[in-house]
C-alpha cells in the first residue's frame, strides 16, 4: 500500500469560504480515490499535536490557532505516486508561488491560510491518516 496513499486536510479558510465541494471535485478529477473522509473541528491541543514537527518554527502558534479556528475536512486518498502527485496538485506553500490551476493558486489566500494540507512522505501519510481515522473508517 505504501506509495499509493496520501493524507490531506481542507483547512478552515477554504471550508469557511465555501470551497469543500470544489476542492474535493478537483481532487477526484485528478484521479485520486477517497478512502476516508471526515468533517471535524480540531481542538488547539489536537492541532498542536498534528503539527508537532513545526513546534520550533516561528509560525507554530499562528498555525495552531488557525487550524483550530473552524472546521476542517480530513481525507485519505489513493492514487499511484500519491504523495508527489498530490503535492503537485496543491501547489507551493505560498499561493503567490503556486502554479496556475493548482488548488492553492485557486483557493488559498496567504502562506498561512493556504486552503489545503498534503502529506510530504509515505511515512507521514500513514502517521497523519492514523491520527484522524480508525481502521474501520478507511475503505480500501
Ligand atoms: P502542509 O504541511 O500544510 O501541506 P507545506 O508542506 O506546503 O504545508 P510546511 O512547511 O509543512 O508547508 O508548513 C506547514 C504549514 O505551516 C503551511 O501549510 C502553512 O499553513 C504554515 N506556514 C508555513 N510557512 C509559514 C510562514 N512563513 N508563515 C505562516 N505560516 C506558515
Ligand atoms: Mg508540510
Amino acid at each position: 500500500m505504501a506509495g499509493n496513499r496520501t493524507f490531506t486536510m481542507i483547512k478552515p479558510d477554504a471550508v469557511k469560504n465555501g470551497h469543500i465541494g470544489a476542492i474535493l471535485n478537483q481532487i477526484n478529477a485528478a484521479g485520486f480515490k477517497i478512502l476516508a473522509l471526515k468533517y471535524t473541528h480540531l481542538s488547539a491541543e489536537k492541532a498542536g499535536a498534528f503539527y508537532e514537527v513545526h513546534k520550533e518554527r516561528p509560525f507554530y502558534g499562528e498555525l495552531v490557532e488557525f487550524m483550530s479556528s473552524g472546521p476542517i475536512v480530513a481525507a485519505i486518498l489513493e492514487k499511484e505516486n500519491a504523495i508527489e502527485d498530490f503535492r503537485k496538485l496543491i501547489g507551493a506553500t505560498n499561493p503567490a508561488e503556486a502554479a496556475e490551476g493548482t488548488i492553492r493558486a485557486n483557493y488559498a489566500t496567504s502562506i498561512g491560510e493556504n486552503a489545503v494540507h498534503g502529506a510530504d512522505s509515505d511515512e507521514n501519510a500513514i502517521i497523519e491518516g492514523s491520527f484522524h481515522f480508525a481502521g474501520t473508517e478507511i475503505f480500501g
